[in-house]
């Protein structure tokens, strides 16, 4: 990966691109490059859907090359959800192929005049970007099924749907998987307002004729790669749970501890779990025929395969198999226990190009409003559709937790910077708590997973329910989350990686194969922490201050059943988290 494609949809005589060398930006991937690029160029207070907002697309550095689980891509801009700096990560094909066409990061910046739509196609021969005004107004699966009329099976896509060329603060930005559906997405932060303000629909990638990225070491990297391999398949969670029932084994598992939100965060366990949790997921898509569903991965060199296909009761496909969170936002959360209503409403998503979280999160405060009943499938599909057409309803809720609970004059709003907060309660388990109260990104369980430690057990133990040590611990993940956010690697590698030091030790073996130049547990460190000190810069410079860095106030006088606990970390212990 040796160059920057720049497109400046500012261009007086239409859409410019250009091709330049990585300069000050060499040696970074993934959301090393996307927050770099973002810190320096972007202006911390611009409008988020303004000219001067940028959105990097930027594959992980191992990206493109044979290392397991490297398929990540980051995409970053300044958020219109959160007003902060956002990297938004997913899985699928296009950062393994734009990796391969040498790219380290695709920038749009500036805005079409006219409100035209773009598409732009990447492939061995360079970049083209075409106004195509039919492309209006598809939702995903549609924009998806005409690329691949003009284009070919053997592309990957990055699109937003309805909901970005809205630019509503929940859209995302779609990523197609290995059967080359939008199932995989950027969801957080609405970075597809941002694609959709650019006015770029989708960017098509094409590999052929390319070759896979070599690494400097050859032997060194082969070997480290098969020990990394070997360690993700002996450890009980990456070897054995999520292979067999994906993300959504955490459903039982979560509500189980009393941390599992339900209706708008008002109680820690839902009644209505066993019937969406990823047991009875999984036993329902063996019973339908879903071939491959215990065994899926979303791009080229997963080992792990935490994804599988949900068909709908006819045997057809109807979506991927909605994840944990997923489940839990429009399940649990809304009070909802019907997984084939659930899966719908994730076809949904995915399809308007809507984040799951945010959208859950959404329908639980409308719920709360009295817009719905808790538990009304139909209702929720409802509103969701008012979400995908456009209406005045759908264009509030399309901006998310916040902007609706203010609407509606709803106290309980659980989010953090304006973001809402996915599927693990503050009050029970703390250290995911701090996470989401401090992140750079708004509450973001993947900033820095505590649940792993206050929960599975996994990188030690430290007790959900009281405030001691979660400082700490979310301080640690969120800095080794950052660097694993710059590699590319799925942020699943992280439960071996934790508990097994030999895995970690391939895994720096893999970089430092790859490289040339050998890694240390401290390079890894410096690099998250440069990532967070960068992060963290931008969002001082937007106009965030330790105010932000606060959970709402119901979760400190709020008691959450069943163990009828509040949020303990205090703002003082808070303020300590960036004290490195
Ligand atoms: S473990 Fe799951 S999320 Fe991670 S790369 Fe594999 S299929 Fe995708």
């Amino acid at each position: 990966m040796d160059k920057i494609l720049r497109i400046n949809m500012s261009g007086s005589n239409g859409p410019e691109l250009s091709t330049e060398p990585l300069g000050a930006y060499t040696g970074l991937g993934g959301r090393a490059m996307t927050s770099s690029v973002v810190s320096s160029e972007v202006p911390p207070t611009c409008h988020p859907l303004s000219a001067e907002n940028k959105l990097v697309i930027a594959p992980g550095l191992l990206s493109g090359s044979a290392a397991a689980m490297s398929g990540r891509i980051s995409i970053g801009c300044k958020s219109p959800l959160t007003g902060g700096i956002k990297e938004a990560n997913s899985g699928g094909q296009p950062s393994q192929m734009l990796a391969r066409l040498g790219y380290a990061a695709v920038i749009l910046e500036g805005k079409p005049k006219d409100g035209a739509l773009f598409k732009v196609v990447i492939n061995k021969d360079g970049a083209a970007i075409t106004p195509d005004d039919s492309l209006k107004m598809l939702g995903n699966y549609d924009l998806v099924e005409k690329m691949k009329t003009e284009h070919g099976e053997k592309i990957a896509c990055i699109s937003i749907g309805q909901a970005g060329e809205m630019k509503m603060s929940a859209a995302s930005i779609a990523c197609t998987d290995m059967e080359l559906r939008p199932t995989r997405h950027c969801g957080r932060g609405g970075v597809g307002a941002v694609m959709g303000a650019k006015g770029v629909k989708v960017i098509v990638v094409d590999d052929a004729d390319t070759q896979m990225r070599s690494p400097a070491d050859p032997e060194k990297f082969k070997a480290a790669n098969k020990a990394f391999v070997a360690g993700l398949r002996k450890h009980p969670v990456t070897g054995e749970g999520l292979p067999a029932y994906g993300t959504n084994i955490l459903t039982n598992v979560i509500n189980e501890a009393g941390g599992y939100p339900t209706h708008n965060f008002s109680s820690g366990q839902f009644e209505g779990a066993s019937k969406i949790s990823g047991e009875t997921q999984a036993e329902l898509e063996n019973e339908r025929g879903g071939k491959g569903s215990a065994t899926h991965g979303c791009h080229r060199g997963c080992v792990i395969r935490c994804s599988g296909t949900f068909y709908d009761k006819n045997g057809n496909f109807l979506t991927k198999q909605p994840e944990y969170e997923t489940v839990w936002a429009h399940g649990g959360n809304c009070g909802i226990d019907d997984i084939d209503a659930v899966a719908r409403i994730d076809r949904m998503d995915d399809d308007f190009g809507l984040d799951t979280i945010e959208m859950g999160a959404t329908i639980g405060v409308a719920m709360e409003a009295g817009l719905a009943k808790f538990g009304d499938a139909d209702a929720a599909i409802k509103l969701l559709e008012e979400v995908g057409q456009g209406t005045p309803l759908g264009r509030i809720l399309g901006n998310g937790a916040a902007v609706t609970g203010k609407v509606f004059g709803v106290e309980r709003v659980p989010v953090v910077k304006g973001q809402a907060m996915p599927a693990y309660d503050p009050r029970t388990v703390q250290g995911i708590g701090v996470t989401y109260a401090t992140s750079t990104m708004g509450a973001d369980h993947t900033a820095g997973y505590a649940v792993a430690t206050n929960i599975l057990g996994v990188g030690g133990n430290v007790d959900p329910l009281k405030p001691e040590g979660q400082v700490e611990l979310s301080r640690n993940l969120q800095i080794a989350t950052a660097a694993i956010d710059a590699t590319g690697m799925c942020l699943f590698i992280a439960f071996a990686i934790l508990d097994q030091p030999d895995t970690f030790q391939a895994l720096l073996d893999i970089i430092g194969g790859f490289s040339g130049q050998p890694l240390t547990a401290d390079d890894v460190t410096a690099l998250g922490k440069s990532i967070l000190q960068k992060e963290r810069d931008f969002n001082t410079r937007a106009g965030f201050s330790s105010k932000d860095d606060r959970l709402p106030d119901y979760f400190q006088n709020e008691k959450l059943p069943p163990h009828n606990i509040t949020f303990g970390v205090s703002d003082e212990e808070l303020d300590q988290v960036y004290n490195f």
